[in-house]
């Protein structure tokens, strides 16, 4: 392989390909009759820690499904870097901009945590060739080290159905450093895991992000954590913005208003 994506660091990140600036203009998402997201607009820069807050079923998951381009809007337009996400080639090229952290983590039990991060290094297409790759010790290496850097090499042999939550959520961020995409989105990253946990990973992952000047966008349960950790804060309401503000802007009025109970729709 010749790709420059090879030339990760040693610390087993790859470099963001582009500065990637995340547009949506007036994106909607339908399911039927259900406006999960309405007409949203809004602009992430690069190097932004964005946390999305609101209640259950007020979109949040959408959003995120919309950025990483697993979904495409109703109406509207996302892009990424200029580029239409819609126009991406799914694959390396989407995968070189853009890295999602499912709420279930998504590893395959029966292979290592090394076999596993080794699969985020060429997108899920090259799922298979990325095993075969395990030949390859520079892969290898890279890999290995991301294990490193989040504290979990010792686990790289054990299958990850063995492993904890905790770790599991370790080799999941992992896998997403060695894809190295400018734009990580992550989906309740940290709701699984116990309070102590939680904050450990959450730094890591911010503080990861901060480093290496990547965009990060994550939906986020604890608003606490999100206040604490996030640069800024996005409220979503029924798939409406309720706010979009620096994280020290927001107020407990806001995040009252947020959670408020009255005119929430029901999840259908
Ligand atoms: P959140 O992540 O904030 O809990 P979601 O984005 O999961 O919210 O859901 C927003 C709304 O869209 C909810 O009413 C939900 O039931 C609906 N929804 C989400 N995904 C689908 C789908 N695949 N089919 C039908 N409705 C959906």
């Amino acid at each position: 392989m010749s790709s420059n994506r090879l030339t990760g660091s040693s610390d087993g990140a790859s470099r963001p390909a582009a500065p990637a600036t995340l547009l949506l203009r007036g994106v909607e998402k339908r399911f039927g009759d259900v406006v999960a997201v309405g007409s949203i607009s809004l602009t992430v820069r690069q190097g932004e820690t964005v946390a999305l807050l609101g209640p259950s079923g007020a979109g949040k998951s959408t959003m995120l499904r919309l950025m990483a381009g697993e979904i495409e809007p109703t109406s509207g337009v996302i892009e990424l870097s200029g580029r239409e996400l819609a126009n991406l080639a799914p694959g390396r090229e989407l995968a070189s901009l853009v890295g999602m952290i499912h709420q279930q983590f998504d590893l395959v039990p029966n292979l290592s945590a090394l076999q596993n991060v080794l699969a985020g290094r060429l997108g899920e297409w090259g799922f298979f060739r990325s095993l075969v790759s395990l030949a390859a010790p520079l892969e290898r290496e890279v890999a290995m080290a991301a294990l490193r850097r989040l504290g979990v090499e010792d686990r790289a042999g054990l299958r990850a159905g063995r492993l904890s939550g905790g770790e599991q959520q370790r080799v999941a961020i992992a896998r997403v450093l060695v894809q190295g995409p400018a734009l990580i989105l992550a989906d309740e990253p940290v709701a699984s895991l116990d309070p102590a946990r939680a904050e450990e990973v959450l730094d890591l992952l911010v503080g990861l992000a901060e480093r290496d000047g990547r965009t990060l966008v994550a939906s986020m349960h604890s608003v606490v954590m999100a206040r604490q950790r996030f640069g800024r804060l996005i409220g979503l309401r029924n798939g409406e913005l309720s706010f979009d503000l620096p994280a020290q802007e927001v107020t407990d009025g806001m995040l009252e208003s947020l959670y408020a109970l009255e005119g929430l729709r029901a999840e259908t």
